[in-house]
């Protein structure tokens, strides 16, 4: 029987950081338009999408997961795209369950979680996190870009709370001029359902969705605005590497969590790998190149095989791009995030 995931010693990167999580898209495809992410002009009609032979399959996918557990990682989140449109992805949450001590979770714009709820829950899903820019119709269908309601999304986050897919963490990205008024409302929603709001600073990822500085809310900006409402505090990190900062309602009812990746750089504790849909393995979200993963599986690597690479990929990383962003490299060719996977 394979060991604990948690018991592994992990694999240390250039900068000593340790590889604890997995992030994994399983398509790159979306029924989404969110205009910061898959903008309408880019990804119209003729853009070309990933074969269904180019994915990872089931089989691959837990292969490499549990590769990785043997390098440290503890938590595995699957992504996209928008990943619950993976056909039988119910099939590949029981593969990926199986793995002892394996924290298992998924984000997803929650389109169709009002039908998939109970199944995710039931074939081994431990929590999710929803992606919400607003509760005001207008907006996020703007953000959004297919015209999806926000009500179909409140349907699919109760849906996922009567499931027990617990905590739940809803995820906003702020853009100026765009929807930063829904920020208080939001938080008062949330905190009265008694779920984890993250906001989200708008990131210059990819090279498609016209990243301006000017369209980022800081996170500063965002928990003045709510605080101001409803008093806020600061709280000590769930465990080093946490991606949000945490802040809690001074009532005692509740927490938000702020990512800042544009204003306030957290490389220094980031302890994530992504693999993309096809099989590269990605050692920062800003990448300009992956390493392949899916032509060594299909190519017959053996597990040491898979090992000495993983080990070798992640030895060598040194990436800290937002430590280091500037306007050069704002301009690079950067991987999209919906191939990547947020
Ligand atoms: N489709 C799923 C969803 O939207 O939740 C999963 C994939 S999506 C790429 C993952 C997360 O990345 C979402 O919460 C999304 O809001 C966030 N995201 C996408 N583009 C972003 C950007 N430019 N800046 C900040 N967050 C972004
Ligand atoms: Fe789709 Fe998620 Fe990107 Fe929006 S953020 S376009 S829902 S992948
Ligand atoms: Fe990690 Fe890269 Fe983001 Fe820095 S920029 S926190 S290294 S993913």
């Amino acid at each position: 029987m394979t060991a604990s995931a948690t018991t592994q010693t992990p694999t240390r990167d250039r900068l000593g950081r340790p590889l604890r999580d997995l992030r994994i898209s399983i398509t790159d495809r979306c029924n989404f338009r969110c205009t910061y992410c898959m903008p309408k002009e880019v990804f119209g009609k003729d853009y070309q999408f990933l074969e269904r032979s180019a994915l990872l399959s089931f089989e691959e996918i837990t292969r490499l997961a549990r590769a990785f557990t043997q390098h440290g990682v503890e938590k595995i989140r699957l992504t996209g795209g928008e990943p619950l449109i993976r056909r039988n992805i119910e099939q590949l949450i029981g593969m990926l369950a199986e793995i002892p001590g394996l924290d298992l979770t998924l984000t997803t714009n929650g389109s169709s979680l009002a039908k998939k709820a109970r199944g995710l829950k039931a074939a081994g899903l431990q929590r999710i996190t929803v992606s919400l820019d607003s509760l005001d119709d207008k907006v996020f269908m703007a953000m959004n870009d297919v015209d999806f309601p926000v009500a179909k999304v409140l349907e699919g986050i109760d849906a996922a709370a009567a499931a027990g897919l617990a905590p739940i963490k809803i995820n906003m990205v702020v853009k100026r001029g765009v929807n930063e008024h829904s920020v208080v409302p939001m938080a008062r929603y949330f905190k009265q359902q008694g779920h984890i709001l993250r906001l989200i600073e708008f990131m210059d990822v990819g090279h498609t969705n016209g990243w301006r500085m000017d369209d980022v809310v800081t996170a500063r900006e965002i928990v003045a605005m709510i605080s101001k409402e409803m008093p806020l505090e600061p709280a000590n990190p769930n465990y080093t590497g946490e991606v949000a900062e945490r802040w809690r309602y001074k009532d005692g009812q509740g927490e938000i969590g702020v990512i800042a990746s544009v204003t306030q750089a957290f490389c220094r504790d980031c302890t994530r790998a992504r693999i993309s849909t096809e099989g590269k393995l990605y050692t920062c979200l800003f990448a300009t190149s992956g390493h392949d993963l899916r032509g060594l599986l299909r190519n017959g690597a053996s597990d040491a095989d898979l090992d000495t690479f993983i080990r070798g990929v992640w030895t060598k990383r040194a990436d800290r791009y937002s430590e280091i962003r500037s306007e050069k490299t704002v301009k690079l060719d950067k991987i999209e995030m919906s191939y990547i996977g947020g």
